[in-house]
């Protein structure tokens, strides 16, 4: 691996390879913890490398976590008698121009399957 020829940033040691890299990772007040992800170590002051497959593996793993806690408070209204629920301007750019929705209830959640 060429990764192996990486110098520490911190003190310009010569890193070497290694397959038990742990990163830690605040993601929306939560602190996730990723382990075993490749890259270099310096052997000097410990500071570590994540090779790109590495890093590309932990976004996607706080991409996991990041998904559930976005949540948006909106309050129930009433219009024309019925009850109406706004969609949030971010879920609504996210969605793009799907106008069709398949809702159902989930305890007390209610989901919707938008297309
Ligand atoms: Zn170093």
């Amino acid at each position: 691996m060429s990764e192996t020829k990486i110098k520490c940033v911190v003190c310009g040691t010569q890193t070497e390879e290694a397959k038990d890299i742990t990163l830690t990772s605040m993601v929306q007040g939560r602190e996730i913890v990723i382990t075993r992800l490749t890259g270099t170590r310096c052997p000097n002051c410990g500071e570590q490398y994540v090779d790109a497959e590495s890093s590309e593996k932990a976004l996607e793993i706080a991409g996991k976590f990041r998904k559930p806690t976005i949540v948006f408070k909106r309050k129930i209204t009433v219009s024309g008698g019925r009850r109406v629920l706004g969609i949030p301007e971010e879920i609504d750019r996210a969605l793009g121009k799907k106008e069709n929705a398949d809702i159902w209830l989930e305890g007390d959640k209610i989901v919707a399957e938008v297309y």
